[in-house]
């Protein structure tokens, strides 16, 4: 009987390693695809983009309409025209009329983002936001910001043609490919005057109960030498949100991943905050509105050359900038060719997470797709302190997964799909609403 039992625990490891091991083969052809599509981000490409842009003088959103080689309008209208130029995307100029408010719009305006759809193939509407801003903001000749100063020189090379070329690059780049999710490249506008145009779009989605599962924003990805002499042309930042099992961070996580396998020769740095100090970006306004989104900024700024008329492509490297791209394509082509997340919260809300017979860690997912399509569940199990995943285990192709005498109040749990294409799923994380606060009728007794 003992036997029997050790060789059926020993059947039992290598079923579960065959299984494994078979995913692991699966992800390395998704991976295969990427390093292929990484490999076509040209840096001539991305050269043109930010010298046509830097050279409209300014994109100051308040900028006259000017002549067609000067400011923002003449600006858009190159933008449009490029991403026309791509067969396969449908462009969309998201035009809003804006009255004079606040103190940064210090006139009646109109403000134009620039977005190129991607249809995806998948029944059920996924969107994906890559994005980055085409305006641009300069200080005046005293060093300061004056909002009414809107014709003043601001090439806005780094912040953030950088980030308007790697967006133009992977949409030729994904364009020609098929994938599962809708993915819209963005150009915001406004940006300076206090991410407006990202703000408008983010809403717009909300009200229109758009199924948005990622942004990622590019602003400032080029500038590699900060002001005081340091250095770092290896390393990218990407700043996600609060708590620590939020949806930002888990996508901040996905890219993380996505970079090591496909493009290890560069670092993806997570940072665990929204955003760097006092700064605003366009992910924000999408985070407000429930998304996760993240930001990806260079390792090293150059604070004396932000917001100036120095902010040109001489002072950036463009294969820094290239970098990033490929970071930011691979994820984002891994997400759109991946199949929809699992669903790991009740229709009440609550986690599908239980005690199974008292201390066993029970967890059980929705997913409503083809089953043909999936190789099957991958179950992510970290301590609640922990940065990373720490532990991974192949559920196969079922709708739940019983982890025996393990606590589910010690441990952070996940569950994913894997694609039989090779692509995975976002990680969907096990969490608990926060306890509502209690109202008691009462009286004092004095
Ligand atoms: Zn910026």
């Amino acid at each position: 009987m003992k036997k029997l039992v050790s060789l059926f625990f020993i059947l039992a490891v290598a079923f579960l390693f065959f299984q494994t091991s078979g995913a692991q083969e699966i992800e390395a052809r998704g991976y295969e695809f990427l390093k292929k599509a990484v490999d076509q981000v040209s840096e001539q490409n991305i050269t043109a983009t930010i010298k046509a842009l830097q050279g409209f003088k300014t994109r100051n959103l308040l900028s006259e309409p000017g002549s067609k080689n000067s400011g923002i309008a003449a600006a858009r209208d190159w933008l449009l025209k490029e991403f026309r130029k791509i067969p396969g995307l449908e462009v969309v100029d998201d035009g809003y009329k804006l009255p004079k408010q606040g103190q940064r719009i210090v006139r009646d305006t109109e403000l134009h983002n620039v977005v190129a759809i991607k249809k995806g193939k998948a029944d059920r509407e996924r969107i994906i936001i890559v994005n980055a801003h085409y305006d641009t903001i300069a200080v005046s000749q005293d060093g300061r910001f004056h909002y009414e100063d809107f014709n003043t020189g601001a090439p806005g090379a780094n912040d953030d043609a950088s980030g308007i070329a790697a967006m133009l690059e992977m949409a030729r780049i994904i364009a020609p490919l098929e994938t599962e999710a809708t993915i819209h490249f963005a150009a915001f506008s406004g940006e300076e005057q206090g991410l407006v145009g990202s703000t408008l779009y983010a809403q717009k989605m909300k009200q229109q109960g758009r199924n948005v599962e990622a942004v990622l924003t590019m602003d400032m990805i080029s500038n590699v030498r900060a002001g005081n002499g340091y250095i770092d042309s290896t390393r990218v930042r990407v700043f996600s949100d609060d708590p620590n099992d939020s949806s930002s961070r888990e996508l901040a996580r996905y890219v993380k991943k996505i970079a090591e396998q496909v493009y290890p020769s560069f670092e993806v740095n997570l940072i665990y905050r929204a955003d760097r100090f006092g700064r605003g970006g366009d992910h924000t306004p999408f985070v407000q509105e429930g998304y996760a989104g993240i930001r990806f900024t260079e390792a090293r700024e150059n604070y004396s050359i932000q917001h100036t008329t120095q902010d040109v492509i001489e002072n950036l490297s463009v294969p820094y900038c290239a970098d990033v791209a490929r970071i930011v394509l691979a994820s984002t082509l891994s997400l759109a060719c991946a199949p929809e997340a699992p669903v790991v919260t009740s229709d009440r809300g609550g986690p599908l997470l239980g005690r199974g017979q008292g201390y066993d860690a029970e967890l059980r997912w929705k997913w409503e797709g083809d089953m043909e399509k999936i190789s099957g569940f991958k179950v992510y199990v970290r301590d609640t302190k922990a940065p990373f995943w720490e532990r991974c285990y192949f559920a196969g192709k079922t709708d739940s997964f019983i982890l025996k005498n393990v606590s589910i109040d010690d441990l952070t749990f996940g569950v994913s799909v894997l694609g039989v294409n090779g692509f995975e799923s976002l990680v969907s994380v096990y969490r608990m609403p926060s306890r509502r606060r209690a109202e008691y009728i009462f009286q004092e007794i004095k």
